[in-house]
């Protein structure tokens, strides 16, 4: 009983996706969202568990086991755009398929209950970008955040135009702007943290997913808590945060409160184990 406790947070990982596995598959009638949500509930759960065992790479190995599948199997080989301007035109053809599902799932109600664990464990172009050198940030925040709303509001007005200008074979321009657009995050995003000093710079200033995902973030129902009765204030938290988050303040407004990737740094990190 004691070992189920311990692992409940993974073996109720895997019981929310295999729930939407199931029904999906069972009301789609597409076996893919069986093996697509078991898949990704499975590395999850895995990543959860690893994390429990205090596996020093267990963040790292369910970001790369999501986001490979995602970026290689689903965009590549299965020419799926799982990127925002996928997600627009699939909402515009009125389809409730690929990226819709994905969006809603991951990005737009998933983050009520998991926070932005997303960004933490499964996004493909963080999964590059945590490989570089500032996983803590060298540098103050800068207060560009701004310019996420100009990149969102630009996915939409391209897809917009090429259903307005009635372009012909927007299924290849999908995928050909799923694969250009990779390789301008990649690009935009290792520039950035080499500039920033900051690994996660794209992250917090310029990625169009983040105006889904920071409001629904805000009502999270996983997210890291103080007990402060055990913190002795000695900041360790705040520096090894990569996403500047002050997670001794319990309030749901705590400064930068919503940029929470549920990476645990903070956590493994404090020397009281009051997180
Ligand atoms: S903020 Fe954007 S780029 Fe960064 S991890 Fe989240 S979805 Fe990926
Ligand atoms: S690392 Fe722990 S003890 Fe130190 S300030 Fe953060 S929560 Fe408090
Ligand atoms: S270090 Fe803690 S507060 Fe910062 S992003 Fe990771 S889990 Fe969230």
């Amino acid at each position: 009983m004691k070992r189920l406790r311990k692992y409940s947070v993974p073996i109720l990982m895997l019981a929310v996706f295999e729930t939407i596995a199931v029904t999906l598959w069972l009301t789609k009638n597409n076996i893919f969202y069986l093996f697509n949500f078991s898949y990704i509930g499975l590395s999850l759960a895995l990543g959860t568990f690893l994390f429990i065992r205090q596996h020093k790479y267990a963040r790292r190995i369910v970001q790369l086991m999501v986001g490979l599948y995602m970026l290689i199997y689903l965009g590549i080989i299965s020419r799926e755009n799982m990127q925002i301007e996928g997600f627009w035109y699939y909402l515009f053809t009125g389809v409730f398929e690929a990226a819709t599902i994905h969006y809603a799932v991951a990005k737009i109600f998933g983050p009520l209950l998991f926070g932005r664990g997303w960004c933490g464990y499964a996004c493909w172009t963080a999964m590059a970008l945590d490989f570089l050198p500032y996983k803590v940030p060298m540098q103050p925040r800068k207060k560009i955040g701004w310019i996420r709303y100009t990149t969102f509001a630009a996915s939409v007005v391209f897809v917009a135009a090429l259903f307005l200008a009635k372009v012909g074979n927007i299924e290849r321009i999908m995928f050909w702007a799923f694969i250009i657009g990779n390789v301008l995050y990649y690009a935009v995003g290792i520039a950035l943290a080499f500039a920033f000093k900051d690994n996660r710079a794209f992250c917090k200033y310029i990625c169009p997913i983040t105006v889904f995902l920071k409001p629904m973030s805000y009502f999270a129902m996983l997210r890291v808590q103080c007990d402060k009765d055990k913190c002795i204030n000695c900041g360790k938290c705040k520096r090894v945060c990569p996403m500047d988050v002050d997670v001794t303040d319990h309030s749901r407004k705590r400064e930068n409160g919503t940029e929470c990737i549920l990476c645990m740094e903070c956590v493994k990190n404090c020397p009281r184990k009051a997180l």
